[in-house]
């Protein structure tokens, strides 16, 4: 079987070179899928997994644009669209310096079997920018979006790819980006997610994400007699994903410790409760600050510098920032001081040594094509209410979205149950492909 791994490997290797990050989600879910390809007939000698890992279509793009020192600026624009087997490209538009074609077709491939596991009809996709938000003025960032859009609108619609937010996009540029697209094609649909509520979007997808990850924990700490109650939390980032995973955590009754940025991280021994964190959504949100000026106004916390939260002892820990931020040596000083379960908020947050870690450690590990999926089936909901022209209430999607999630673990326990432990890796890895290999054996070669 290693050799039939190998081999695949080296084949999607050699046609991807310079991809690192795309070749760990491929290795990851390749060993898993393939023993299971073996053993399943129907699937065997169909090639199925290499039609996977080839994008359907990949569009690159020049964006120009001129800054508030009348400047012009290029920057590279992108949409992979990798998968349309069971439904309509979906997936986030990321904008950060570190965006190239390696990080988003892992992040297309991953989104794949995040979006079957969520039971929605959608394929998968991602696009973005080298663009960098920080420091940029409002209207820098309207500029930018407008002049992306002017020329990814020729390529998605409510029918064919549905973009949405990632790092860096968030609701003011969802809002731009859905301006231009409306604009040049004179109509109002549902061709981007995350959309404002009085505009089209749906009630919970902010708090979508990091819900969903806190509710697919909580499911997996259920299936072992656990629950979050009493628990001390570490959590990575202070974005969107993180921000509600902190909200949910502590409604359940968890100590939340820590949250972080690209420049270090805070911690608050007595926890960060509903006032501290209204605070840091202020300071993210609209005053678009670090998280370092959360010890301005708690003393009692401090900021280490340049680190990341995982020394901290703790029972559960939620990496909600970026990938491979969480090392083998943070795997390894987690599990040493207590840590029970780990939840991926973000795409691929731990790395392939720190997994096996955990694995070998028999610690419950989410992984995040699991455990994040409840943006994209919140995505999938508001999909669904504007086809329909209507919207749900908050509790109507805050119920699906906990059916849903409740739903992919249940489906993560019956294929990666294994002698006294369950392996989510496994378990998201096959129930994802399951769904996506039949509807391509049905479709026929294409
Ligand atoms: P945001 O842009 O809202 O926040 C990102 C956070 O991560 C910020 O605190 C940012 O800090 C930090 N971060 C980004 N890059 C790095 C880095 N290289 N090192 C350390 N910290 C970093 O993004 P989201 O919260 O939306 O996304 C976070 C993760 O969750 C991503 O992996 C994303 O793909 C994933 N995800 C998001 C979904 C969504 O619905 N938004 C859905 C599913 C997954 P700084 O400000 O310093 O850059």
């Amino acid at each position: 079987m290693e050799k039939i791994i190998q081999q695949f490997l080296d084949d999607v290797h050699r046609r991807n070179q310079n991809e690192p990050e795309f070749l760990q989600a491929v290795s990851e879910v390749a060993e898993n899928v393939l023993p299971y390809i073996v053993a399943n007939d129907i699937y065997y000698g169909q090639n199925i997994l290499l039609r996977m890992v080839e994008p359907e279509r990949v569009v690159s793009f020049r964006v120009a644009w001129i800054d508030d020192q009348e400047q012009i600026q290029v920057n590279r624009g992108y949409r992979i669209e990798m998968n349309s087997a069971i439904g309509p490209y979906k997936g986030g538009l990321r904008f950060h310096p570190s965006v190239n074609l390696s990080v988003l077709k892992f992040l297309a491939f991953e989104q794949i079997f995040k979006n079957s596991l969520t039971t929605l009809p959608m394929g998968g996709g991602k696009g973005g920018s080298d663009f960098d938000p920080k420091g940029k003025s409002d209207t820098e960032v309207m500029r930018f979006c407008q002049s992306f859009m002017t020329e990814l609108f020729r390529h998605i619609g409510p029918n064919r790819d549905i973009p949405a937010g990632d790092i860096g996009v968030g609701s003011r540029e969802i809002g731009y980006l859905f301006g231009q697209y409306k604009r040049l094609k004179n109509e109002f649909t549902g061709v981007l997610t995350g959309k404002g509520v009085s505009w089209g979007g749906s009630l919970i997808r902010p708090e979508a994400t990091g819900y969903g990850v806190v509710y697919f924990v909580e499911n997996m700490l259920a299936h072992h007699s656990e629950s979050f109650e009493g628990k001390d939390v570490v959590i990575s980032g202070s974005g969107n994903v993180a921000q509600y995973a902190a909200e949910k955590a502590i409604q359940l009754g968890a100590r939340v410790l820590t949250l972080s940025d690209s420049s270090g991280y805070i911690f608050d021994p007595d926890g960060i409760d509903a006032e501290k964190l209204n605070f840091v959504m202020r300071l993210k949100n609209e005053e678009r600050k670090r998280i370092h000026h959360y010890v301005e106004a708690y003393p009692k916390a401090q900021f280490i510098k340049n680190k990341t939260p995982w020394e901290v002892p703790c029972q559960i820990a939620l990496p909600c920032a970026t990938q491979n931020e969480l090392q083998f040596k943070d795997a390894q000083t987690l599990v040493a001081n207590g840590c029970r379960a780990v939840g991926e908020g973000a795409n691929m947050p731990a790395t392939p040594e720190a997994i096996h870690h955990f694995i070998e450690q028999q610690i419950l590990f989410a992984p995040g094509k699991a455990s994040n999926a409840g943006g994209v089936a919140v995505s999938g909901l508001e999909m669904a209410q504007n086809s329909l022209r209507y919207s749900w209430s908050r509790d109507e999607v805050d119920q699906k979205l906990k059916t849903i999630m409740g739903d992919i673990h249940d489906s993560c326990v019956s294929y990666g149950s294994e002698q006294n432990y369950i392996n989510y890796v496994k378990g998201a890895n096959i129930a994802g492909f399951v769904k996506v290999a039949d509807a391509m054996l049905a479709q026929g070669v294409v």
